[in-house]
Protein backbone atom coordinates (compact mmCIF):
# COMPACT_ATOMS: atom_id res chain seq x y z
CA UNK A 1 0.00 0.00 0.00
CA UNK A 2 1.34 3.54 -0.80
CA UNK A 3 2.17 5.53 2.43
CA UNK A 4 3.09 8.68 0.26
CA UNK A 5 1.15 11.60 1.96
CA UNK A 6 -1.34 14.20 -0.18
CA UNK A 7 -0.03 17.28 -1.68
CA UNK A 8 -0.30 20.01 0.61
CA UNK A 9 -2.02 21.39 -2.36
CA UNK A 10 -3.67 20.02 -5.92
CA UNK A 11 -4.65 22.13 -7.86
CA UNK A 12 -7.39 20.77 -11.05
CA UNK A 13 -8.74 23.06 -13.36
CA UNK A 14 -8.83 26.26 -12.14
CA UNK A 15 -9.45 29.00 -13.57
CA UNK A 16 -10.19 32.35 -11.95
CA UNK A 17 -12.34 35.59 -13.71
CA UNK A 18 -12.31 38.87 -12.40
CA UNK A 19 -15.79 40.11 -14.43
CA UNK A 20 -15.74 39.03 -17.88
CA UNK A 21 -11.41 38.19 -18.17
CA UNK A 22 -9.40 35.26 -17.13
CA UNK A 23 -6.18 36.01 -15.04
CA UNK A 24 -5.66 32.52 -14.12
CA UNK A 25 -5.34 29.44 -15.78
CA UNK A 26 -4.19 26.46 -14.13
CA UNK A 27 -5.15 22.80 -15.35
CA UNK A 28 -2.98 21.26 -12.32
CA UNK A 29 -0.65 21.40 -10.58
CA UNK A 30 0.44 19.83 -7.09
CA UNK A 31 2.28 21.42 -4.41
CA UNK A 32 4.18 18.75 -2.25
CA UNK A 33 4.39 19.07 1.25
CA UNK A 34 7.50 20.61 2.62
CA UNK A 35 9.21 21.44 -0.37
CA UNK A 36 8.99 25.39 -1.81
CA UNK A 37 7.55 26.07 -4.76
CA UNK A 38 8.67 29.51 -6.75
CA UNK A 39 5.77 31.02 -8.50
CA UNK A 40 7.68 33.28 -11.11
CA UNK A 41 6.67 35.70 -14.13
CA UNK A 42 5.88 39.00 -15.15
CA UNK A 43 3.97 41.68 -13.80
CA UNK A 44 0.06 41.38 -13.94
CA UNK A 45 0.76 37.84 -14.53
CA UNK A 46 -1.61 36.15 -12.04
CA UNK A 47 0.91 35.22 -9.13
CA UNK A 48 -0.62 37.39 -6.56
CA UNK A 49 -4.13 36.16 -7.49
CA UNK A 50 -2.66 32.40 -7.21
CA UNK A 51 -1.28 33.26 -3.36
CA UNK A 52 -5.11 35.10 -2.41
CA UNK A 53 -6.54 31.26 -3.72
CA UNK A 54 -4.15 29.02 -1.56
CA UNK A 55 -5.30 31.18 1.71
CA UNK A 56 -8.59 30.47 0.97
CA UNK A 57 -9.35 34.60 0.46
CA UNK A 58 -11.16 34.16 -2.82
CA UNK A 59 -13.18 31.04 -4.04
CA UNK A 60 -12.15 29.69 -7.90
CA UNK A 61 -14.29 30.70 -10.42
CA UNK A 62 -13.90 27.03 -11.99
CA UNK A 63 -11.73 24.47 -10.63
CA UNK A 64 -10.88 22.69 -7.16
CA UNK A 65 -8.42 23.06 -4.94
CA UNK A 66 -7.99 20.16 -2.33
CA UNK A 67 -5.39 20.94 0.98
CA UNK A 68 -3.77 17.85 2.55
CA UNK A 69 -5.98 15.68 -0.20
CA UNK A 70 -9.85 17.11 0.77
CA UNK A 71 -11.42 19.76 -0.91
CA UNK A 72 -10.73 23.34 0.52
CA UNK A 73 -14.19 24.72 2.21
CA UNK A 74 -15.38 28.44 1.63
CA UNK A 75 -15.27 30.03 3.77
CA UNK A 76 -12.22 28.79 5.27
CA UNK A 77 -12.33 27.40 9.08
CA UNK A 78 -9.79 29.25 11.34
CA UNK A 79 -7.99 26.54 11.87
CA UNK A 80 -6.96 25.77 8.82
CA UNK A 81 -6.48 29.24 8.11
CA UNK A 82 -4.32 29.42 11.02
CA UNK A 83 -2.29 26.99 9.28
CA UNK A 84 -1.55 28.90 6.22
CA UNK A 85 -0.47 32.42 6.45
CA UNK A 86 0.18 34.80 3.96
CA UNK A 87 2.66 37.53 4.23
CA UNK A 88 1.31 40.32 1.77
CA UNK A 89 3.24 42.64 -0.59
CA UNK A 90 2.11 45.56 1.55
CA UNK A 91 1.32 43.70 4.75
CA UNK A 92 -1.25 45.21 7.35
CA UNK A 93 0.86 45.87 10.50
CA UNK A 94 -1.35 46.38 14.04
CA UNK A 95 -0.80 50.18 14.90
CA UNK A 96 1.01 49.18 17.43
CA UNK A 97 4.71 48.56 17.95
CA UNK A 98 6.78 46.31 16.31
CA UNK A 99 7.15 44.28 18.52
CA UNK A 100 3.84 43.89 19.73
CA UNK A 101 3.11 42.87 16.17
CA UNK A 102 5.24 39.65 16.52
CA UNK A 103 4.24 38.89 19.56
CA UNK A 104 0.46 39.14 17.88
CA UNK A 105 1.83 35.72 15.84
CA UNK A 106 2.84 34.73 18.99
CA UNK A 107 -0.27 34.51 21.03
CA UNK A 108 -1.93 32.20 18.13
CA UNK A 109 0.35 30.08 19.83
CA UNK A 110 -0.46 30.73 23.54
CA UNK A 111 3.15 32.03 24.04
CA UNK A 112 2.56 35.32 25.86
CA UNK A 113 6.00 36.35 27.57
CA UNK A 114 7.10 39.53 25.47
CA UNK A 115 10.95 38.61 25.04
CA UNK A 116 10.06 35.41 23.04
CA UNK A 117 9.84 38.22 20.17
CA UNK A 118 13.06 39.38 19.79
CA UNK A 119 15.09 36.56 18.77
CA UNK A 120 12.83 36.86 15.64
CA UNK A 121 13.58 40.62 15.40
CA UNK A 122 17.00 39.77 15.85
CA UNK A 123 17.27 37.24 13.16
CA UNK A 124 15.33 39.84 10.81
CA UNK A 125 17.82 43.20 11.58
CA UNK A 126 14.38 44.48 13.44
CA UNK A 127 16.03 44.63 17.09
CA UNK A 128 16.79 48.15 16.96
CA UNK A 129 13.09 49.01 15.89
CA UNK A 130 11.38 46.77 18.15
CA UNK A 131 9.74 49.76 20.30
CA UNK A 132 8.12 51.93 16.96
CA UNK A 133 5.48 52.33 15.72
CA UNK A 134 5.51 49.55 13.07
CA UNK A 135 2.65 51.58 10.89
CA UNK A 136 5.81 54.37 10.48
CA UNK A 137 8.58 52.20 9.15
CA UNK A 138 9.58 51.83 5.36
CA UNK A 139 8.34 49.07 3.10
CA UNK A 140 10.95 46.99 3.71
CA UNK A 141 11.06 47.25 7.39
CA UNK A 142 7.10 46.23 7.27
CA UNK A 143 8.01 43.39 5.11
CA UNK A 144 10.42 41.77 7.66
CA UNK A 145 8.39 42.71 10.59
CA UNK A 146 5.64 40.34 8.59
CA UNK A 147 7.82 38.01 8.11
CA UNK A 148 8.95 37.43 11.58
CA UNK A 149 4.80 38.12 12.34
CA UNK A 150 3.72 35.02 10.19
CA UNK A 151 7.36 32.53 11.54
CA UNK A 152 6.22 33.19 15.06
CA UNK A 153 2.76 31.39 14.23
CA UNK A 154 4.85 28.32 12.61
CA UNK A 155 2.18 27.80 9.90
CA UNK A 156 2.46 24.64 8.61
CA UNK A 157 2.15 26.44 4.97
CA UNK A 158 3.92 30.38 4.36
CA UNK A 159 2.66 31.67 0.98
CA UNK A 160 5.34 34.60 0.20
CA UNK A 161 4.42 37.42 -1.81
CA UNK A 162 7.68 39.29 -2.82
CA UNK A 163 9.51 38.87 0.88
CA UNK A 164 12.72 40.60 -0.53
CA UNK A 165 11.26 43.03 -2.40
CA UNK A 166 12.11 46.68 -1.27
CA UNK A 167 15.68 44.95 0.88
CA UNK A 168 19.23 45.81 0.61
CA UNK A 169 21.66 42.69 -0.30
CA UNK A 170 22.34 42.31 4.08
CA UNK A 171 18.63 42.08 4.24
CA UNK A 172 17.80 39.77 1.56
CA UNK A 173 20.56 37.70 3.24
CA UNK A 174 18.63 37.71 6.32
CA UNK A 175 15.38 37.47 4.96
CA UNK A 176 16.56 33.82 2.75
CA UNK A 177 17.97 32.62 5.88
CA UNK A 178 14.95 32.80 7.68
CA UNK A 179 13.19 31.62 4.41
CA UNK A 180 15.88 28.35 4.65
CA UNK A 181 15.31 27.74 8.50
CA UNK A 182 11.49 27.23 7.65
CA UNK A 183 12.17 25.05 5.07
CA UNK A 184 14.34 22.95 7.30
CA UNK A 185 11.12 22.92 9.92
CA UNK A 186 9.41 21.18 6.88
CA UNK A 187 7.43 24.40 6.35
CA UNK A 188 5.43 23.86 3.25
CA UNK A 189 6.24 27.36 1.22
CA UNK A 190 5.02 29.17 -2.18
CA UNK A 191 7.28 31.82 -2.63
CA UNK A 192 5.82 34.20 -5.58
CA UNK A 193 9.37 36.35 -7.05
CA UNK A 194 10.09 37.93 -9.93
CA UNK A 195 13.40 37.96 -8.82
CA UNK A 196 14.47 34.69 -11.01
CA UNK A 197 17.43 34.50 -9.13
CA UNK A 198 15.44 34.15 -5.50
CA UNK A 199 13.27 31.50 -6.87
CA UNK A 200 16.72 29.61 -8.29
CA UNK A 201 18.30 29.55 -4.56
CA UNK A 202 15.35 28.67 -2.57
CA UNK A 203 12.59 26.66 -4.55
CA UNK A 204 12.33 22.94 -5.12
CA UNK A 205 10.20 23.46 -7.96
CA UNK A 206 9.20 26.21 -9.97
CA UNK A 207 6.13 27.70 -12.08
CA UNK A 208 6.51 30.17 -14.71
CA UNK A 209 3.08 32.34 -15.21
CA UNK A 210 2.97 34.60 -18.18
CA UNK A 211 -0.77 36.41 -18.53
CA UNK A 212 -2.32 33.75 -16.07
CA UNK A 213 -1.22 30.64 -17.99
CA UNK A 214 1.18 28.03 -17.04
CA UNK A 215 3.90 28.42 -19.42
CA UNK A 216 6.45 25.60 -17.73
CA UNK A 217 6.72 24.24 -14.39
CA UNK A 218 9.04 21.72 -13.08
CA UNK A 219 12.27 21.10 -10.76
CA UNK A 220 13.80 24.22 -10.36
CA UNK A 221 17.43 23.41 -12.06
CA UNK A 222 15.86 21.75 -14.87
CA UNK A 223 13.62 24.67 -15.43
CA UNK A 224 16.29 26.96 -15.68
CA UNK A 225 19.37 24.75 -16.75
CA UNK A 226 17.04 23.13 -20.21
CA UNK A 227 13.86 25.00 -20.16
CA UNK A 228 11.67 23.08 -22.50
CA UNK A 229 10.30 25.77 -23.83
CA UNK A 230 11.53 28.57 -25.50
CA UNK A 231 8.91 31.66 -23.68
CA UNK A 232 10.69 29.99 -20.67
CA UNK A 233 14.31 30.38 -22.21
CA UNK A 234 13.40 34.07 -23.37
CA UNK A 235 12.01 35.28 -19.48
CA UNK A 236 14.71 33.81 -18.01
CA UNK A 237 16.82 36.09 -20.32
CA UNK A 238 15.19 38.84 -19.85
CA UNK A 239 13.97 38.91 -23.20
CA UNK A 240 10.14 39.23 -23.18
CA UNK A 241 9.44 43.04 -22.51
CA UNK A 242 5.59 43.48 -21.19
P1 LIG B 1 0.86 39.50 -10.33
O1 LIG B 1 0.84 39.19 -8.86
O2 LIG B 1 1.49 38.43 -11.15
O3 LIG B 1 1.48 40.85 -10.62
P2 LIG B 1 -2.00 39.70 -10.02
O4 LIG B 1 -2.41 38.36 -9.55
O5 LIG B 1 -1.90 40.78 -9.00
O6 LIG B 1 -0.65 39.58 -10.85
O7 LIG B 1 -3.04 40.20 -11.12
C1 LIG B 1 -3.37 39.43 -12.27
C2 LIG B 1 -4.36 40.21 -13.10
O8 LIG B 1 -5.60 40.26 -12.43
C3 LIG B 1 -3.93 41.64 -13.33
O9 LIG B 1 -4.25 42.00 -14.64
C4 LIG B 1 -4.76 42.42 -12.33
O10 LIG B 1 -5.01 43.71 -12.81
C5 LIG B 1 -6.03 41.59 -12.27
N1 LIG B 1 -6.68 41.68 -10.95
C6 LIG B 1 -6.14 41.33 -9.76
N2 LIG B 1 -7.02 41.48 -8.76
C7 LIG B 1 -8.16 41.97 -9.33
C8 LIG B 1 -9.45 42.32 -8.82
N3 LIG B 1 -9.74 42.22 -7.52
N4 LIG B 1 -10.36 42.78 -9.71
C9 LIG B 1 -10.08 42.88 -11.03
N5 LIG B 1 -8.88 42.54 -11.57
C10 LIG B 1 -7.94 42.09 -10.73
Amino acid sequence: MSTTPPPAFELAGIRHRYGARTVLSIPHLAIPRGETLGIIGPSGAGKSTLLRLLQGLERPTEGTIDVDGAPMPHPVPLPLSRRITTVFQRPLMLDRSVRDNVLFGLRVRGIKDRAAADPLLERLGLVHLANARARHLSGGEIQRVALARAMAIEPDVLLLDEPAANLDPANVARVEAFIRDAQSRGTTIVLVTHNTHEARRLAHSTVLLIEGGVVETGPTAALFESPAEERTRAFLAGELVY
